[in-house]
């Protein structure tokens, strides 16, 4: 029989890890369970300046590799497998993963999400080849060149302005037309900055339809979403920013999800299934900011929640 543990966390970012703290210093026995490395999407940003307590900036490695630790010195266990599937099990729930089985009295999905990938021909082959997720972990190997921005939300643009410092020319592609109020989802202040900087131009109406390169990215097949009309069009790497697929696959079925995928939970990170939480990006996106220091509270709301609910019982996780 494996152990049955209070207190199990799917994912180790910075909800998962901050769950696991709090997990701890209430006195939960703590299993965290991580499919990669423990620091989440923040292992990806070379500098961090929003995070509070640190006035300089830190890598994101740096500030995830110290959440790590304070959660490991404070006891939680970590088991480095990828969670497949859950399902109830007598006072409590399994985790099913390539290593094995885990059961938690309650669990707390902190498995955040990852970009959503560019539909076209090609795309796949040309990552890490041109094609990249992250402008801050990659603009710098396209210095003085020219990129196509895929997405016009506040992260395309955000992403867009600081490759505009460090490229020759941006293009950012837009899907709808100019007039349409929908076209530049991105808060207002990012669109005037965008419109108005002198490396940045729009292409309105048009959708990447392939990628073309030989070894490296050289281009793209650009379409016409009025006219129907395709294009090459030159460009030396593609940056795609068109939103983000929670990774929510193995507790669908489970848990009750929204149209895109996360999970819905009350403000206590309680889930309608009493002992399952959920904390961070995973969760439902209206209302919450995907940022770290969200998804840490969240992570510190879904252990106070779980240590609630394993004292007074299920009644707790029905009172809303
Ligand atoms: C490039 C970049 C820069 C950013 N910069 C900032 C910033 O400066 N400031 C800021 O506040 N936020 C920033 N963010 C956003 C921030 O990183 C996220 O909001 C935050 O990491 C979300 O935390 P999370 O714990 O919910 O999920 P994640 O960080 O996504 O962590 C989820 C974890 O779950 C694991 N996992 C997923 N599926 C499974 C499975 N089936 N089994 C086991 N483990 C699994 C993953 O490997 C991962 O470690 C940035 C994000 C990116 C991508």
């Amino acid at each position: 029989m494996p152990p049955l543990w209070d207190l199990v966390i799917v994912g180790a970012g910075p909800a998962g890890l901050t769950c696991a703290i709090y997990g701890r210093r209430a006195g939960l026995s703590t299993l965290v369970v991580e499919k990669a490395m423990p620091g989440g999407q923040l292992l990806e940003t070379p500098l961090v300046e929003n995070f509070p307590g640190f006035p300089e900036p830190v890598s994101g490695v740096e500030l995830m590799t110290r959440v790590h630790r304070q959660a490991e010195r404070l006891g939680a266990e970590f088991l480095f497998a990828t969670a497949k599937g859950l399902e109830t099990r007598d006072g409590g729930w399994a985790v099913h993963t390539e290593k094995g089985e885990v059961v938690g009295r309650a669990v707390v999905v902190a498995t955040g999400a990852h970009p959503r990938e560019l539909p076209a021909k090609g795309a796949k082959e040309f990552v890490g080849r041109g094609i990249s997720y992250c402008a801050t972990c990659d603009g710098f190997f396209f210095r003085d060149k020219t990129v196509l921005m895929v997405g016009a939300g506040d992260a395309a643009l955000t992403e867009a302005l600081f490759l505009a410092d460090i490229c020759k020319k941006v293009y950012i592609l837009v899907r709808h037309p100019p007039d349409d109020p929908q076209a530049v989802r991105a808060a207002a202040i990012l669109r005037e900055r965008a419109l108005a900087h002198p490396r940045i131009s729009f292409l309105w109406n048009a959708v990447v339809d392939e990628v073309l390169g030989t070894n490296n990215v050289h281009g793209v097949v650009l379409r016409d979403l009025r006219t129907g009309e395709t294009r090459e069009f030159p460009v030396d790497g593609i940056f795609v920013n068109i939103g983000y697929v929670p990774a929510t696959e193995w507790v669908r079925g489970v848990v009750e999800l929204t149209e895109g995928g996360y999970i819905k939970t009350d403000s206590w990170m309680r889930t309608a299934v009493p002992g399952l939480f959920a904390a961070g990006d995973v969760r439902e996106p209206v209302g919450r900011m995907a940022q770290a220091v969200v998804a840490a509270a969240e992570g510190a709301l879904a252990a106070t929640a779980a240590e609630r609910f394993l004292r007074l019982g299920e009644g707790w996780h029905e009172h809303k």
